[in-house]
């Protein structure tokens, strides 16, 4: 039984942080509750997020794709606009969050605010190169995801409120691919990773590699992305980019921290990590590997 004395509705984004400082007592802010109801923290009263007018999907007139932070995981997975964006990988990631209960009250913001090393929508945000919008009762200020998880169940917002997510419009046009390694789709992811390439002229200009479930938060494997950046697909032959690809693969692997736990033991994640990495590159970038190399390359 979670025993709080008040529940509040916010009108808009500043009015939910004065309320939240305002008190009395500690408070919480509320969007889809699947988590919180969960887990129930020790608060005094509840800021529900659901009416502050922070749920919807719009192109903007840069072609950036904003996601409001209330935004649902049903409708980040059924929005066409997610879906015509990098070959809608965030869709299928979102399709594929918990069950549909909880897909249709479980919010975007919460998935991420919630901290958790194994947010399933972490790793392909940082993919496609996310910007965070947070918002104070008078300022606002925006960040790139990669800065916003400090550690477990900690992030840069402290009393503050995430009211959305951009994509680049650049990100539109990359090849993406995601996998989450776990025993169903309800279950903690065991390893994550996302991979999204722009290929322009047969050069790989952009890679992105990002891990979930791996190290206390989600993160880049920025080592790994350069080991691909400026490799002429034109010009070099596909054996020396099946090499590069396992290189970064297994520089990717050397980057996560995984831990030992009952789920999985940290030397097996890691080398799921190199596995998964090394499929998802070769899937984007139309490569495979032979045969005798199979599954060690
Ligand atoms: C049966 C079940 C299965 C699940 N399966 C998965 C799964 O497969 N993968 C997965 O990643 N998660 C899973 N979850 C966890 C959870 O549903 C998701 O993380 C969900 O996206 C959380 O969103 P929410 O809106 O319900 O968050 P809430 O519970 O409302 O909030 C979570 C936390 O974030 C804070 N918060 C929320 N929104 C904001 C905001 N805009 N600004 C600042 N702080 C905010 C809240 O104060 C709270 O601390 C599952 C949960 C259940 C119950």
């Amino acid at each position: 039984m979670w025993e709080i004395s008040d529940y509040r509705f916010a009108e808009t984004p500043p009015d939910a942080v004065r309320m939240l400082r305002e008190g009395p007592g500690r408070g919480v802010y509320l969007a889809g509750g699947t988590d919180l109801l969960l887990y129930p923290p020790h608060c005094d009263f509840v800021v529900d997020i659901s009416r502050c007018g922070i749920d919807s999907i719009a192109r903007t007139p840069d072609g950036d794709l904003f996601i409001g932070a209330a935004t649902t995981l049903q409708n980040v997975a059924s929005n066409p606009l997610v879906a015509d964006f990098a070959g809608g990988q965030l869709s299928r990631v979102a399709a594929h969050c918990g069950n549909r209960p909880v897909r249709t009250t479980a919010t975007i913001g919460g998935n991420l605010c919630n901290a958790l090393p194994s947010a399933d929508l972490a790793p392909i945000l940082l993919a496609l190169d996310a910007t965070c919008f947070i918002t104070d009762e008078d300022s606002q200020e925006s960040l790139p995801l990669g800065e916003f998880f400090l550690a477990p169940r900690k992030t840069v917002l402290e009393d503050r409120l995430l009211v959305g997510l951009a994509l680049p419009a650049e990100s539109a046009e990359r090849r993406c691919a995601s996998w989450k390694l776990t025993r169903s789709a309800e279950d903690i992811a065991l390893v994550q990773v996302a991979v999204s390439v722009l290929i322009t002229e047969g050069v790989i200009r952009t890679v992105r590699i990002a891990l979930g479930a791996v190290a206390p938060v989600p993160l880049r494997s920025r080592l790994a992305e350069e080991a691909l950046v400026d490799f002429d697909m034109k010009v070099e032959k596909p054996e020396t980019l099946l090499r590069l690809i396992a290189d970064a693969a297994a520089i990717a692997a050397g980057e996560a921290e995984p831990i030992d736990d009952h789920r999985a033991g940290a030397e097996y994640r890691r080398d799921m990590v190199r596995v998964m990495t090394g499929r998802l590159l070769r899937r984007v970038l139309g490569v495979e590997a032979s045969a005798s190399e199979g599954e060690n390359s």
